[in-house]
């Protein structure tokens, strides 16, 4: 009989990948989602797969599924910073009341669980690059502690789950990731440059753009999910791609692959940014055998070539 993975945000960016390997992998998918951030048309070309299920609903609110479950896959949240801020009570809710609900499934039914968890964990970081054993540096009552604090709760519980309920957990750490279906209004700095380099609008570059990121192309990461998810590795692993830049340098490769005329525009950095972040994939590499293998400059060609057909242009 095929095993049931239950996808929870399973129509978000993520989410959907998921789903799309976790049924060409043979699984039946059942996906939960509530759409505010997930968006239906991400789920399109195999929602009439009859191995697949969608299920409108919010997981902040008690999950009740009948069939028998093998994995449960918790990436429902908001997680662009324009989004929890948007949507700072839903994402503190579908972190805390949200992990407490999937874990409450994955105890019941003898699940795996794997938890989407995040670098935003390290808050601003001091440790550079990031390894799993740095505890973070999180203001935990400033704009973004409201998505901060639930993935670090969210961490907590799931590991206070695996102590006391013996339920068979995983932690991944995602670092910053993009590809195809992210949102073209989502907020984040590769779809805000691609869609205002495609338009020749000027890229909006926050602070200086001397802050740093380290940008993952979205197969890579479901790869290195997957790994995780059918290895025996109970403590957090970060996932992503350790290719650091400054986003100043990010938008003036965005506009030269998109040839586009943009020009910069400099904007206020947002309260609490991250100055820097990098994973440190030792863990990865070990356990799972794991690293990034797609380029940025092939990520960004096949990201922009996706844009350019939701485009209006
Ligand atoms: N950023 C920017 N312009 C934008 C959007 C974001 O300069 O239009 C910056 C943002 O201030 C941050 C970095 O890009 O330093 C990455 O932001 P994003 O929202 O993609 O994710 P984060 O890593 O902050 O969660």
């Amino acid at each position: 009989m095929k095993k049931t993975a239950l996808v929870t945000g399973g129509a978000g960016f993520l989410g959907s990948y998921l789903c799309e390997r976790l049924l060409g992998l043979g699984f039946k998918v059942i996906c939960l989602d509530n759409l505010i951030t997930g968006n239906i048309k991400n789920i399109e070309t195999f929602r009439k797969d009859p191995r697949f299920e969608f299920i409108r609903h919010d997981v902040s609110k008690p999950i009740f599924i009948k069939s028998k479950i093998a994995f449960v896959l918790h990436f429902a949240s908001p997680a662009s910073p324009a989004d929890y801020l948007n949507y700072p009570i839903q994402t503190l809710k579908v972190g805390s009341l949200g992990t407490h609900n999937a874990l409450g499934v994955a105890k019941e039914k003898k699940a795996r669980f794997l938890l989407a968890s995040t670098s935003e964990v390290y808050g601003d970081p001091l440790v550079h690059p990031q390894t799993e054993e740095y505890w973070g540096n999180v203001n935990c009552i400033g704009p973004r502690g409201v998505y901060d604090e639930a993935k670090r709760f969210a961490e907590a519980i799931t590991m206070a789950y695996h102590r006391v309920h013996k339920v068979d957990t995983r932690i991944v750490r995602i670092f910053n990731t993009y590809g195809p279906r992210m949102r073209k209004n989502d907020g984040r700095a590769i779809p805000n440059f691609i869609s205002q380099a495609l338009l020749h609008k000027p890229l909006t570059v926050y602070g200086k753009g001397r802050q740093t990121r380290s940008f993952c192309y979205v197969d890579d990461l479901i790869d290195g999910l997957i790994r995780l998810l059918m290895s025996s590795v109970a403590s957090p692993v970060n996932i992503g791609n350790p290719n650091e830049m400054c986003l100043i340098d990010l938008a003036k490769l965005i506009v030269k692959f998109a040839q586009s005329k943009s020009k910069i525009h400099f904007k206020p950095l947002p309260v609490d940014d991250p100055k820097q972040r990098r994973p440190d994939i030792t863990r990865a590499r070990k356990y799972l055998k794991w690293q990034p293998k797609v380029s940025l400059a092939m990520g960004l060609t096949k990201t922009i070539a996706w844009y350019r057909t939701v485009m209006d242009t």
